[in-house]
């Protein structure tokens, strides 16, 4: 039987009794614990789960490990190309974007910080979490209404992708642009991945789930919701930060919000809430907004 390893880092948040023991260390019992990062690993590293909770009211997660499984074709979309014409034409691209897939896995870091917080209440478009975090604006509105509580979750793949990028730029534009189209594709990929653990809990707890939800979508200002949703995450703990604009770095990550409860509704998509939906030849890949 494999035994599992824990690294936790945890703030006490309260304490009880305080007592002494036998060697003479004075000792306090928690009560309330606040963990900032969980990960539990076998010993096979096989998939990492971590997870945290603080006082029952928000859970925090940081999710290690993904596999993507990345395909030509999407490599070939994220570029604006439609695979089909580049197989008639018999296109140098298909080739450069099966090197850039070589490539470009080796790079990938996908991590994502994940919490999960109760609903206070809903008043004026606004969602208030318990705890002291909100998630407000027309979209949110719409969607998140019936909502008991919500899932936040920052998606990166990490640095180094974006560094070979910037590096073969010079010599090799048009693997870099294909290295780039990569790293969209696996962003992507481990958003749609985290959206579908999410569906899969919710179900199985008999609840429903929202569309996934990103700031910059049409109801929803790109810098409110990112201020909103990183004042609910650990970003750090994934290495990503936000510029003054609000835009994320490493650019190959996603931030989103899903709303889970009995009552709420998994109405459209994100794409039909995105300006760009008209003439996104990457639509049919995904289901929450990538990089
Ligand atoms: S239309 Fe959909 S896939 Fe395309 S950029 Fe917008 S959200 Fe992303």
């Amino acid at each position: 039987m494999r035994r599992p390893v824990i690294h936790a880092t945890v703030t006490v948040a309260s304490y009880g009794d305080l007592g002494v023991s036998s060697d003479g260390t004075v000792y306090a019992q928690a009560t309330r614990v606040l963990v900032r990062d969980l990960r539990v690993c076998d010993s096979a590293q096989a998939p990492v789960v971590s997870t945290g909770s603080e006082g029952g009211d928000c859970s925090l997660s940081v999710l290690r490990n993904w596999e993507l499984s990345i395909d030509v074709d999407r490599v070939l979309r994220a570029q604006g190309a439609d695979p089909e014409v580049v197989r008639a034409r018999q296109s140098a691209a298909l080739g450069i974007a099966e090197q850039a897939i070589s490539l470009g896995l080796g790079l990938l870091e996908p991590v994502v910080s994940s919490a999960t917080f109760v609903v206070a209440e809903f008043r004026h478009q606004q969602l208030s979490l318990v705890g002291g975090g909100h998630l407000a604006g027309p979209l949110v509105a719409e969607h998140f209404r019936a909502a008991k509580s919500v899932v936040v979750a920052l998606c990166t793949i990490g640095p180094a992708l974006e560094a070979a990028v910037a590096g073969c730029f010079a010599e090799d534009p048009a693997m870099s642009v294909a290295l780039d189209a990569v790293g969209s594709a696996a962003v992507d990929l481990l958003a749609t991945a985290v959206c579908q653990q999410v569906d899969e809990q919710a179900e199985a707890d008999g609840l429903r789930t929202t569309i996934p939800l990103s700031p910059g979508l049409v109801g929803w200002p790109l810098a409110n919701g990112q201020r909103q949703l990183f004042a609910l995450l650990d970003a750090g703990s994934v290495g990503v930060r936000l510029t003054e604009s609000s835009l994320m770095m490493p650019q190959k990550s996603t931030s989103l919000a899903i709303g889970i409860g009995p009552d709420v509704e998994h109405a459209g998509e994100a794409c039909d809430y995105c300006s760009m939906a008209a003439t996104c030849r990457y639509r049919q890949d995904h289901i929450a907004h990538g990089a």
